[in-house]
């Protein structure tokens, strides 16, 4: 359970003492850092985009926003991005202080981003979330934690105010690998609970006698329970706003290209994400799934044949 904000100390500093360096206010890193300023954090961030966040200083670089950070937080798009910015502030990081990655990157960034950050004496923590960007601005994230115990425990803090739940998951990287299992998991079980409503739907069965019986049967899953991708069956989901993200195909196409650059590097067999990877790809780039939810695979195989 999160400790409280009020209470909360980072190696007996109050929490309205710390500062934090926020690198990348996007969609998710904006809500993020605004959510530490309302904590009292001492908030000052950089992106070469964006230029506000409730409560957050923007400073001129990513290099001025890190120098003198008790933790530097990026949430950027991707490794090769992560691995210019951390090149650049590492070496303006106080010796001690703790390079906090909450983006969706790949295994092998994470671990060179941490060995550098070893190296030039700072502590390193690839923490990717699930829960999107409602959990974003709610502080409801869930983290998946990669590091040392010492850097953990110095990141807790802030895991507990921007989010509801942290796993350490083991050394740098482990964060990602579990990040990039999941969504693995759950892209192939989106695509199998949405061909199987599309073969039911050619069956004459009823989508809500689909739902009643999958939902309490051995193919249940998050995708069918909780995020029923058959607008106006199950709890709200993004089906019922027209498959308006929610979770974009696009961020679904990035994690199976992650979990697939992974399973490369390792010589993992994995034939359900390569096909899931195929299939959102395809929905992505040549069917105008981009911008909407990737539950919106069930529309995508109702219209189709087999052929
Ligand atoms: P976003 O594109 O909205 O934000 C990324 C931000 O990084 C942008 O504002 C961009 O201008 C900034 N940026 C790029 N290069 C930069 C640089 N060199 N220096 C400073 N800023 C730079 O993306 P997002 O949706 O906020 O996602 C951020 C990360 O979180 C991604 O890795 C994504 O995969 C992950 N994620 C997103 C979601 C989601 O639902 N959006 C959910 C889970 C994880």
């Amino acid at each position: 359970m999160p400790l409280g904000k009020n209470t909360l100390k980072l190696e007996g500093k109050q929490m309205d003492a710390l500062k934090i360096g926020f690198i990348g206010l996007g969609n998710m890193g904006a809500p993020m850092a605004a959510n530490l300023a309302k904590a009292g954090c001492v908030v000052t961030g950089f992106d070469t985009a964006v230029s506000a966040a409730e409560g957050v200083t923007i400073a001129a670089s990513a290099t001025e926003a890190a120098r003198d950070a008790d933790v530097v937080i990026t949430m950027l798009p991707n490794g090769d991005i992560l691995r210019r910015v951390a090149a650049d502030i590492l070496p303006a990081m106080p010796q001690g202080a703790l390079l906090l990655d909450c983006s969706t990157v790949d295994v092998e960034s994470a671990r060179a981003v941490a060995d550098e950050a070893k190296d030039g004496g700072q502590l390193f923590v690839d923490a990717p979330v699930s829960g999107g960007i409602g959990g974003a601005a709610g502080g409801t994230l869930t983290f998946m934690a990669g590091g040392t115990e010492q850097a953990f425990a110095k990141a807790q803090p802030l895991f507990d105010i921007m989010g509801q739940k942290a796993v350490h998951c083991g050394d740098a990287g482990a964060g990602q690998a579990a990040k990039i299992c999941n969504n693995m998991i759950l892209g192939a079980t989106m695509i199998a609970t949405c061909e199987a409503f599309a073969l039911a739907d050619k069956l004459g069965l009823d989508r809500q006698k689909m739902f009643d019986v999958v939902s309490t049967s051995s193919g249940y899953s998050w995708s069918m329970n909780a995020y029923c991708p058959a607008p106006g069956v199950g709890p709200q989901s993004p089906a019922d706003n027209g498959y308006t993200p929610g979770f974009a195909a696009e961020l679904m196409l990035k994690d199976l290209g992650l979990s697939q650059q992974a399973a490369e590097a390792v010589d993992a067999d994995t034939p359900m994400g390569a096909r899931a990877l195929e299939l959102y790809r395809q929905f992505v780039e040549e069917e105008a799934g981009e911008g909407k939810d990737f539950s919106a695979m069930l529309p995508r195989f109702a219209k189709r044949g087999r052929a």
